[in-house]
């Protein structure tokens, strides 16, 4: 009988439930959740008391909020979000509604929030070791144009990270050191197998010839979509496990090669790419440039370059190690965020956890 009169409450809901529309849920903790589409959503008003962030100037044509260590910027109907200029890509558009911006709830949790308070996704133990994977090799070539080969600037540039960790105290291992093919989950077995590490796969891009610029992928958080991970996944991978860690890495390593390199910044993108999905381990792939772009091209396949890249995985490795292990500080406004995991001061202040 209970079962028969859910049953019957499940359908009315479903009757009365517009194809699309915004529905108000009860507010939570002095949240204000909407429904849009079986996703829910909470208002900018509500995350910017929550960061206490006030409107700002900031990023032409977008609402720009913040503090004096951050500013976010967001508009209606994009998917495009801003940290300090850094751009990451929403795995849900923004939405208008009653002159309100809103959010998603998981966009929220899973990006907004790792970004912004990093130290509150410390995980156990500590981080010694950098499983570095430079993509494709042997027979597999990757991207290939008259300016560079990409499975060579992905084993140079790995080859350049590993002196540079090395000298700074962290153990590295290559998933190749040489010209040789390994599957993909080769490469994942190498990282579960391998204690306290994180996992950064090396790779360059290609396109069409205009295409250029700088891009890391994170595993999609589930129940989300991408361009890269079209489906909707109703269960956690196991790479879902290190999400918070995910983002809050391809920040400090996005952030810096762009920073150091000028070049275009396409973004942290979400995708469910096979070396994301089963890692156990904070996991992300790295987009080095367009070996497709002449300009470009030419620039991967010199020494200066892969230098650079080098020195930005290097710098935002470290510095997430750096981040993720120091403890949070306890102070009288727990909500606040101090510092940036952008490059700024490393200084996290709140201890407020998002449900
Ligand atoms: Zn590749």
């Amino acid at each position: 009988m209970r079962n028969l009169l859910r049953y019957l409450e499940l359908m009315l809901v479903l009757l009365l439930w517009p194809a699309s529309g915004f529905i108000a849920q009860a507010d939570s903790d002095d949240w204000q959740i909407w429904k849009v589409d079986g996703v829910e959503y909470v208002e900018m008003t509500d995350v910017c008391k929550f960061y206490r962030y006030v409107p700002k100037e900031g990023r032409p044509g977008f609402k720009n909020y913040g503090s004096k260590a951050h500013t976010i910027s967001v508009k209606a109907g994009k998917q495009d979000f801003y940290v300090n200029n850094y751009r990451y890509i929403l795995s849900f558009p923004i939405r208008e509604h009653n002159g309100e911006l809103l959010i998603s709830a998981v966009d929220m949790k899973k990006l907004v929030d790792p970004v912004l308070r990093p130290v509150h996704n410390k995980q156990k133990g500590i981080i010694t070791t950098v499983v570095i994977d430079a993509g494709h090799g042997g027979h597999d070539a990757g991207a290939v144009s008259p300016w560079a080969r990409e499975k060579d600037c992905n084993l140079s540039v790995a080859r350049r990270l590993k002196v540079r960790l090395e000298k700074a105290g962290l153990k590295v291992v290559m998933t190749r050191d040489k010209d040789f093919f390994l599957t993909l989950g080769q490469r994942v077995a190498i990282a579960n197998q391998t204690p306290n590490c994180l996992f950064v796969s090396i790779h360059h891009n290609s396109g069409r010839r205009a295409a250029k610029g700088i891009e890391t992928f994170t595993l999609a958080p589930h129940g989300t979509t991408s361009p890269f991970a079209r489906t909707r996944r109703r269960e956690a991978l196991a790479g879902n496990n290190q999400d918070s860690a995910n983002i809050a890495l391809a920040t400090a390593v996005h952030s810096r090669a762009i920073r150091n390199t000028g070049a275009i910044d396409r973004g942290i993108q979400r995708a469910r790419f096979s070396v994301l999905c089963t890692i156990t381990r904070p996991a992300i792939l790295f987009e080095g440039g367009f070996v497709s772009n002449p300009e470009e091209g030419r620039l991967i396949s010199t020494p200066a370059y892969q230098d650079k890249l080098a020195d930005s995985l290097a710098q935002g490795i470290l510095s997430y190690i750096a981040t993720i292990q120091s403890k949070p500080l306890k102070t009288r406004n727990t909500r606040s965020g101090g510092g940036s995991i952008h490059g700024g001061s490393n200084k996290y202040r709140g201890t407020t956890r998002l449900r």
